[in-house]
């Protein structure tokens, strides 16, 4: 490590030790994400989830996991200085990126004007419908990407489920923890109703992990990168979907609770109605909800629609 390298390093660990903004411009930085934020005199928000990419190879392992093709457009969540927004222009038709920081957003709109396909939209991405926005555009294919803000990152995926048949699939960076639970399989401590709802709509994938070192501050935990593919149509016979859902929520909300317990949640179904619901559903009522496939899920609410009309 160069007196440089400790001395940037020394200036990190304070950041996140009085866990305020730096100002990057009195350092001698010459990664050029962080040369352009010295450039510009812009000191990075903690609040707002800013850890900005920092590691070209990780930039590329992601652009190129979105597998594009030149008549495609790309809606980018968060797009902080363009570290994947920059790449991913060349390759497309059509780049539309959704930046809550003006002052981010004006630069990344300088940085970007000459590609000419870069729409840069300064707005908070959870006000923002994507299949609304990207419907004035002609691209045919629409995919997502983001290192997302840690945050928010629960509302975003849910915006994404809403704006899903707009899109063939997203790529998205989230902390680690929280990829192990999208894609988590039954029996496992991480299967939960997040685990339920994106395996319902889409077939998630883990790509790979990212150090904290790639990014600038470093953030407190590992990340890493997913793809959403979404499914075409559902792969399970679910009649009601409220109900399925409902379901879902009822079983986790009370995870440690078998599910004759707490599947009592659900309005009209009694104590009494179990005994038939079992045999209806084919589903153990004495598991707990972690026990239970996607398939037992739909096969539990189609029972409970059954059973209490
Ligand atoms: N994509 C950039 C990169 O990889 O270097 C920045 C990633 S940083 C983890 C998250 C970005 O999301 C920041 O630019 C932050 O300002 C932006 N952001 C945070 N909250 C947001 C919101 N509600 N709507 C839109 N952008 C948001």
């Amino acid at each position: 490590m160069d007196l440089w390298q400790a001395a940037t390093a020394s200036l990190f660990s304070l950041w996140k030790s009085i866990g305020m903004a730096l100002p990057l411009f009195c350092i001698g930085v010459t990664l050029s994400q962080i040369g352009i934020l010295k450039k510009h005199g812009v000191l990075l928000k903690k609040s707002l989830g800013q850890h900005i990419l920092i590691d070209d190879n990780i930039a590329d392992k992601i652009v190129n996991a979105l597998d594009l093709r030149r008549d495609d457009g790309v809606f980018e969540i968060g797009p902080g200085l363009g570290a994947l927004t920059q790449r991913i222009a060349g390759r497309v038709k059509h780049v539309v990126a959704v930046e809550i920081d003006s002052r981010l957003a004006k630069i990344l709109e300088t940085l970007t004007a000459d590609a000419g396909n870069v729409d840069i939209i300064n707005k908070n991405v959870l006000k923002v419908d994507p299949a609304e926005v990207i419907s004035s555009y002609g691209a045919r294919r629409w995919k997502i990407v983001g290192n997302l803000p840690y945050y928010i990152t629960s509302a975003i995926i849910m915006n994404i489920v809403d704006a899903r048949e707009r899109f063939s699939d997203a790529v998205i960076t989230v902390q680690e923890e929280f990829a192990r639970r999208m894609v988590a399989a039954p029996g496992s401590k991480d299967y939960s109703s997040l685990s339920i709802c994106i395996q319902y709509r889409f077939k998630p994938e883990v790509l790979f992990a990212i150090k904290p070192t790639s990014f600038f501050p470093r953030p407190d935990v590992r990340s890493a990168v997913v793809r959403l593919r979404v499914s075409e149509r559902p792969t399970l016979d679910v009649r009601d979907e409220g109900l399925f859902f409902q379901t879902i929520r009822a079983a986790f909300g009370q995870r440690r609770k078998t599910l004759k317990r707490s599947l009592r949640q659900i309005p009209g179904l009694t104590p009494e109605h179990m005994g038939e619901l079992g045999r209806i559903s084919g589903v153990g009522l004495d598991n707990r909800p972690e026990d239970l496939s996607l398939e037992q899920f739909a096969f539990l609410s189609n029972a409970i629609k059954s059973v209490v009309g």
